[in-house]
């Protein structure tokens, strides 16, 4: 079965389902073959983190280290990593010896953001997700632009991308929080609701769009991880 048929059958089968049944079916689903949560441990992150954990604490979960990150969000994720149990955390890293050639001076994103991105995220999680057959992200519609419409199961390139939050409100991550005391990113209540690379990401003031201190006053508004790939397909995983 084609990919892109494959996941409009599953966001036919799980139109009414929660999260976590949706994530529990993602991750035991032989027709998606190995799957894994990339996270990078911002604003809101800890929801779908503690779901994985009260799942399977084995779940492979991907961090990118662009090596442009606040040192709160590093701590953060030693501290979730740990207080999660979660036993599979990989810290992926841009390639050494692409860095000293494209970005020996770590000035790249000034000069150009999307090669930055290109370099520190996006090739090293292309690099890290080869051998699985799709993978879970924390994207919301509520959070605008190409995300407005976004389906809970998705195909991309030759793997199948899971959003299980897709249709979240900003009350219902708040509400699960709460309810589960999870610990905040400590950035968040410093004026952070939406947190990337230290050079940037900036405050937002209460009338802006969540979003708007990303890449502020620049025509970017996504990393550019939701690549496009012609990996093979691995094993268990539909055509
Ligand atoms: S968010 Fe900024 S610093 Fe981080 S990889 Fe992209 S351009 Fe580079």
């Amino acid at each position: 079965m084609p990919l892109k048929e494959f996941a409009e059958r599953r966001n036919i089968l799980h139109r009414k389902s929660d999260a976590q049944t949706v994530l529990r079916h993602a991750l035991t689903d032989v027709q998606i073959g190995k799957v894994a949560l990339v996270s990078s441990f911002g604003a809101e992150s800890v929801v779908l983190l503690h779901m994985i954990s009260e799942i399977d604490k084995d779940t492979p979960v991907i961090f990118l280290d662009t090596e442009m990150l606040f040192d709160e969000t590093l701590a953060y994720q030693r501290d979730v990593s740990a207080k999660l149990g979660l036993t599979d955390v990989r810290v992926i890293t841009p390639n050494r010896n692409a860095l000293l050639t494209e970005d020996v001076d770590g000035l790249l994103h000034q000069a150009d953001v999307d090669a930055c991105c290109d370099l520190r995220k996006t090739r090293p999680l292309e690099d890290a997700l080869q051998d699985f057959g799709g993978w879970i992200t924390g994207r919301k519609q509520f959070q605008g632009g190409q995300r407005a419409t976004l389906p809970v199961f998705e195909k991309e390139g030759r793997k199948i991308k899971i959003n299980p939050l897709a249709n979240w409100t900003r009350d219902d991550l708040q509400a699960y929080m709460t309810q589960h005391n999870l610990p905040r990113h400590p950035l968040v209540a410093k004026g952070y609701p939406s947190i990337g690379c230290m050079p940037c990401t900036t405050r937002v003031s209460d009338h802006e769009d969540q979003r708007a201190g990303r890449w502020r006053d620049s025509e970017k508004t996504e990393c550019g991880i939701h690549f496009d790939t012609e990996t093979p397909m691995t094993q268990g995983q539909t055509a």
